[in-house]
């Protein structure tokens, strides 16, 4: 009986025969044969504000009212008074902490899971960066390590008795970079406390977050800087282009100045302006689109073995560029995380591997506070789903869903 009717005519789950040949990868139909959308989308609102920069000149110009309209309307979304318009996020890292006048001789707290840009802009500025771990749950920096890691080694609390000079109180510790990744949120809220009782000034990354909302407070404005990009994947995008953005005048003040080289050395054009003003004005509604399609998803991925979702402890809305999940190749037949990646590539849904992090850095170009263990799991087992799929309806969503059941229900089938 059974060699006559074979494993295979059982069906899933009972054998690798069956399940395997269905895969995308192996030959099969792909769950979402019109693969992954592009991005930017296709905008009415863009291609008007394209026209009409190309109408009026101001494309062609160095200055033109595109830039300043765009910082004003950042300040507004951000209720922050300063904005500084840049070449590119991963610059305006390094703006920022030039804003606050981090340099040689400073350490620079950074997640040991980070974007790599981050941990060269504290290099750049001749600052040395001090990793620590990230949370279990969500891969984001936490209040809990972070404390550790400033009361271990050298770093002494800004109490500290018989302390006599502003940089005896500080430490060579002068700074956090806080970056909210993969749709998870830092708790602002602890972190900042804690900058605070150490005098740490902090960078807010919000780069994949442009809108979100922690703890009733819009993201990039609890610490010292924000900081956004406007790269070609991004939420707000032009191709190119960033800002920072910050309460303290002298900071802003600081940053004019070192990007002032008789020109605007790094600038953001006014073409790059004009094509985010609109997108801007849509940011919220499309913020609000995303975050529904994200917990639809994920919502969907509660049943699926091997894949779970970022979880954020801290109140407030995320904001979805890139949706972690965490991969168990163990419960998936021992696949590895390359091959979930391409078997669901093939399906037809975006999704890739996260920051390779810096728990291998050596100790030449850093300081390692503990073992930097969440870390090095999230850069060995991180997925990342990109955004546009997010704004697709919810049909859509349900064959994403699909599409990563049908690879981990044929793994666990074959494992
Ligand atoms: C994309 C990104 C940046 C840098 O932005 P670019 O404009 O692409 O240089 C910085 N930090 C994080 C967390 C990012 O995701």
């Amino acid at each position: 009986m059974w060699q006559k009717v074979g494993l295979a005519a059982l069906g899933p789950p009972y054998g690798l025969s069956i399940s395997m040949p269905h895969l995308a990868i192996n030959g099969g139909k792909p769950t979402l044969p019109e693969g992954p959308p592009s991005w930017p989308r296709a905008e009415d609102a863009v291609r008007e504000a394209l026209l009409a920069a190309l109408a009026d000149g101001s494309w062609g110009r160095y200055r033109g009212p595109h830039v300043e309209r765009l910082a004003a309307a950042l300040a507004e979304f951000h209720q922050t008074p300063f904005v500084l318009p840049c070449c590119s996020g991963t610059f305006a890292v390094e703006l920022a902490l030039r804003c606050l006048g981090i340099g040689v001789g400073d350490e620079v707290l950074l997640a040991g899971y980070d974007y790599p840009g981050n941990f060269r802009a504290i290099e750049a500025v001749g600052a040395r960066p001090v990793l620590v771990d990230v949370a279990h749950d969500n891969w984001n920096l936490d209040a809990e390590p972070l404390r550790r890691a400033l009361s271990e080694g050298n770093r002494q609390p800004a109490t500290r008795a018989g302390a006599t000079s502003e940089k005896e109180l500080r430490g060579a510790i002068r700074a956090l970079i806080v970056s909210h990744l993969h749709g998870g949120l830092a708790p602002m809220r602890e972190l900042m406390q804690l900058a605070d009782e150490f005098k740490l000034l902090v960078v807010e990354d919000i780069c994949q977050c442009p809108g979100a909302m922690v703890d009733g407070r819009p993201a990039g404005t609890w610490g010292d800087c924000g900081v956004l990009s406007f790269g070609g994947s991004k939420l707000l995008s032009a191709g190119r282009g960033g800002a920072v953005f910050t309460r303290h005048a002298d900071a802003f003040q600081r940053g004019k100045i070192f990007c002032e080289h008789g020109n605007h050395a790094f600038p953001l054009s006014e073409l790059q302006a004009a094509v985010l003003l609109p997108q801007l004005a849509r940011l919220a509604e499309r913020n609000a689109a995303r975050l529904a399609a994200a917990e639809r998803l994920m919502l969907r991925l509660r049943d699926v073995p091997g894949l779970t979702p970022l979880v954020n402890r801290a109140a407030g809305s995320p904001v979805y560029y890139k949706l972690g999940l965490k991969y168990d190749g163990q419960v998936l037949g021992g696949r590895s995380r390359a091959d979930f990646i391409a078997a669901a590539q093939a399906e037809g849904v975006a999704i890739d591997a996260g920051f390779r992090g810096f728990a291998l850095r050596g100790p030449r170009r850093c300081r390692i506070v503990g073992d930097l263990a969440e870390s090095r799991r999230a850069a060995e087992t991180c997925l990342v789903l990109h955004h546009p799929v997010l704004l697709e309806p919810a049909e859509t969503i349900d064959r994403v869903g699909d599409a990563l059941a049908r690879v981990a229900a044929a793994w666990v089938a074959s494992g």
